[in-house]
């Protein structure tokens, strides 16, 4: 077991797994592996099929415990509200665990990751107290009644999530499941539990009643466990689409409420009119931040004819300059990509391409030894049923195709599977309107990227997903309403 010498004094969160006060002693255990090195540093528990029920029966317990059910909402704001404040005062430990876990440079941890979840926590603290129900009269019905309808906690939540942003998108589900009553198991990826770990170790450390917020860590063996447990009422998951159908077949039997936030192939679309001193650095780290691993990363790019070459060839230098280097290196702009898994994955489909004649654009760099470095690369005249623009690549990897005018745009763009995102760059506001209405994706992006707020709906349309995330909707998923008729 090594370290990443840049991480040698960090204090990692206690591993063990439990169920409330109790620890658990898990059969079999995973290696916690820094991408940076390809070395394993700890060993994190899987848990089986009791531990997932001992951890569910704590926290079902908590549900229906006065204790936090029956918490008024303003204390509710409070209790989140100083959760925030903690993870706040935490911010370098939790950057650098999340750095170390992911590959992804600190600065980066410091400056994007864990603010965001601090956003989103802070955002929902708010919402406790302004989750009512309505009064109202019956329409088809005469006679004297009172009517109204409650919002209610769903229960149970199993939080599911992936390892590209582990905090951001735990806090895109703990946090509106929280203010809306209900309490969470939070299974992160076998790659990168140790941010989720160190949330819950917070959670008990500022005096969140037992079993509102508990971490299980472990494989898809553990997650399936979790999905098919007659006692979780809602599953929230980030992860790939293939993981997300398995989901939804399991949550059949009894019914389960289901997000799900899959995968994507997101299109980005740059106009002849459109500035191009913004477009090309934007397309480029709209693909390349955080090495491509992003859902919604622009990773299909459609440029018109008249500006391609040149597009083309901004882009590859904007690539080619950044700088790639270890998590701990705060000179460092990419990080690895997140496993050997992952690395073989990318290479394949890039040597795929390459011998199927699709060339790459400029010079590739070079990529330091260890670690499972992938290098932005840019591959230009991409047809449209290659396995490349199809598929989601979940790297660094972006692929162009040149048009000529704008319905050919968009029909290339709806060209998909998916429909998580999209981008246009353009300075005619008819073109940007019209495409936004006309582009099959969740969200539409123009003359900008990577912006999500806490303020939006966010989601996929076609395989990229089911529900949305964010915003007030997001709340939805987790309350019931229940309507009440009394006659008078
Ligand atoms: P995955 O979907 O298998 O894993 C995501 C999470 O789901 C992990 O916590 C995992 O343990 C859990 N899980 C796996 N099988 C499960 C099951 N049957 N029931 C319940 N939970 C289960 O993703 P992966 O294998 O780590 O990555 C594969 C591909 O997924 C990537 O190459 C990428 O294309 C895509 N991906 C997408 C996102 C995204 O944000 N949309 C994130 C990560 C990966």
């Amino acid at each position: 077991m090594t370290m990443q010498p840049g991480f040698s004094d960090l204090v990692l969160p206690d591993l063990r797994l439990r169920a409330g006060a109790e620890f658990l002693t898990a059969d079999a255990s995973l290696a916690d592996e820094d991408p940076c090195t390809g070395e394993a540093f700890a060993d994190i528990p899987i848990a089986g099929a009791a531990d997932v029920d001992a951890i569910v029966a704590v926290a079902s317990k908590a549900f229906h415990d006065p204790a936090w059910r029956d918490l008024a909402p303003l204390a509710r704001e409070r209790l989140l509200h100083r959760f925030a404040d903690a993870i706040e005062a935490d911010l370098p430990r939790l950057a650098a665990l999340e750095a170390l876990d992911t590959g992804k440079p600190v600065a980066i941890a410091e400056a994007v990751d864990i603010p965001a979840a601090i956003a989103w926590l802070r955002t929902y603290a708010g919402w406790p107290s302004k989750l009512a129900g309505r009064a109202g009269t019956l329409a088809a019905t005469s006679g004297r009644y009172h009517v109204y309808s409650r919002r209610e906690p769903v229960g149970v939540v199993a939080a599911i999530t992936p390892w590209n942003f582990p905090i951001v998108l735990s806090m895109w589900k703990i946090a509106p499941a929280l203010a809306a009553g209900c309490t969470v198991v939070l299974k992160p990826a076998p790659e990168t539990p140790l941010s989720a770990l160190r949330l819950a170790e917070i959670a008990r450390e500022i005096g969140f009643p037992e079993g509102v917020l508990s971490v299980v860590t472990g494989d898809g063996a553990t997650g399936a466990a979790l999905v098919q447990h007659p006692d979780v009422a809602k599953v929230a998951f980030t992860g790939s689409t293939a993981t997300g159908q398995s989901i939804l077949a399991a949550s059949v039997p009894d019914l389960k409420r289901v997000t799900l936030e899959l995968g994507g192939k997101s299109p980005s679309i740059i106009c002849a009119d459109a500035d191009l001193s913004l477009a090309i650095p934007q397309a480029a780290m709209g693909c390349f931040f955080n090495s491509g691993q992003v859902c919604y990363a622009g990773t299909r790019l459609y440029v018109h004819r008249s500006v391609y070459d040149q597009v083309l060839e901004g882009i590859a230098a904007v690539g080619a300059a950044q700088i790639l280097g270890a998590s701990s290196d705060r000179a460092s702009q990419l990080g690895p990509l997140i496993s050997a898994r992952q690395l073989e994955k990318i290479t394949g489909m890039a040597t795929r391409a390459r011998a199927a004649g699709i060339e790459a654009v400029g010079q590739i760099q070079q990529v330091p030894e260890a670690g499972h470095y992938f290098a932005p690369t840019v591959l230009r005249d991409v047809p449209p049923d290659a396995e490349v623009a199809r598929e989601e690549i979940f790297g660094p990897v972006l692929t162009a195709t040149a048009f000529d005018d704008m319905e050919e745009a968009i029909a290339l763009a709806n060209d998909s599977a998916y429909g998580l995102a999209a981008h246009v760059w353009t300075r005619d506001l008819a073109t940007a309107h019209r495409s936004a209405e006309r582009i099959e994706a969740g969200t539409v992006f123009v003359n900008c990227i990577m912006l999500a707020d806490p303020a939006f709906p966010f989601g996929g349309m076609k395989m990229s997903g089911i529900g949305r995330e964010n915003g007030s909707e997001v709340l939805d998923a987790y309350l019931e309403p229940k309507s009440v008729v009394m006659a008078l």
